[in-house]
């Protein structure tokens, strides 16, 4: 059985701070050993199901985050910029299931610690083929597109929910329940991860019930921007069409170009987000 692991960072047991989010802000180097704990609670569970591999993708901001060095040594690790499909890097046809560990709710969703989509500040939503989506349900697409299921989603109750709600019955670990934003009722680092590891090997040991989460193509991504200098700037890709004041609009055959795209899109955005002062 091969395993496909994208692990994210706002859903990680024990952090609730955007500091703890970013190389160099408080928290940040123990974030990435909590980090690493949840994908090892992961990797331990899937080879108690039977997997033969798991390999992990570093999902979040740089993809430098997760520690090679603690990593269980039965899994291997993508990790780095550069990869075109980011968030679902290596995720090709031929693997059984695909986890998504450390994810965090939408954009909007007010109960969902650190909730975006994609970018923290400079997105407010993103829709896809007319219907609102978050990362996960992004991932699972491109999950579906290749012909893979997903088995299990953990992070907060309201990814917890949002993964419920488009994807049935699937596995959910939630870890934390957030208050606000930035607030969080936590459970320990130890019980967080050892229902992890449940998690995964009661979602691999049924992984009859799931099936792949399929669109139909064409698939049309949609965001709205909160700045219309970004909207502008990402109009002027090939493919993009400046869709009103902070909208844009791309369609396609191939759901990969979705991801690649929302990687350029998000280079360009920190350029004129920082240009135009929208950081402050
Ligand atoms: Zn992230």
């Amino acid at each position: 059985m091969r395993v496909y692991l994208s692990v994210d960072m706002e859903g990680v047991t024990g952090l609730t701070d955007p500091e703890e989010m970013h190389h160099g802000g408080r928290g940040y180097d123990r974030g990435c050993e909590f980090m690493t704990g949840d994908a090892n609670a992961v990797v331990r569970g899937a080879f108690a199901a039977g997997a033969t591999q798991v390999l992990v993708n570093d999902a979040h901001g740089s993809t430098r985050n997760l520690r090679i060095d603690r990593l269980d040594t039965r899994a291997t690790l993508i990790r780095g910029s550069g990869k075109p499909h980011r968030m679902a890097q290596g995720l090709v046809e031929g693997f059984d299931a695909a986890i998504f560990a450390g994810y965090h709710a939408r954009a909007g969703v007010s109960h969902g610690v650190l909730n975006h989509t994609w970018m923290g500040k400079e997105i407010q939503n993103v829709w896809l083929n007319g219907e609102i989506c978050g990362e996960t349900r992004l991932v699972a697409a491109y999950a579906g597109f290749v012909g893979v299921p997903v088995a299990l989603v953990t992070g907060d109750e309201a990814v917890c929910a949002e993964a419920r709600e488009l994807l049935g019955d699937v596995e959910t670990v939630a870890v934390k329940q957030g208050i606000d934003m930035f607030a969080a009722e936590l459970l320990p680092i130890e019980v967080a991860q050892r229902r992890i590891e449940e998690g995964a090997a009661r979602a691999l040991n049924r992984l009859a019930d799931f099936r792949p989460y399929v669109i139909e193509p064409p698939y049309t991504l949609e965001v709205e921007w909160n700045s219309t200098a970004i909207a502008t700037a990402c109009g002027i890709i090939p493919g993009t069409r400046h869709n009103g004041a902070r909208r844009t609009e791309f369609t396609t055959a191939d759901y990969r170009e979705i991801m690649a795209l929302f990687g350029i899109y998000a280079m360009i955005a920190g350029q004129v987000a920082c240009g135009s002062g929208v950081y402050g």
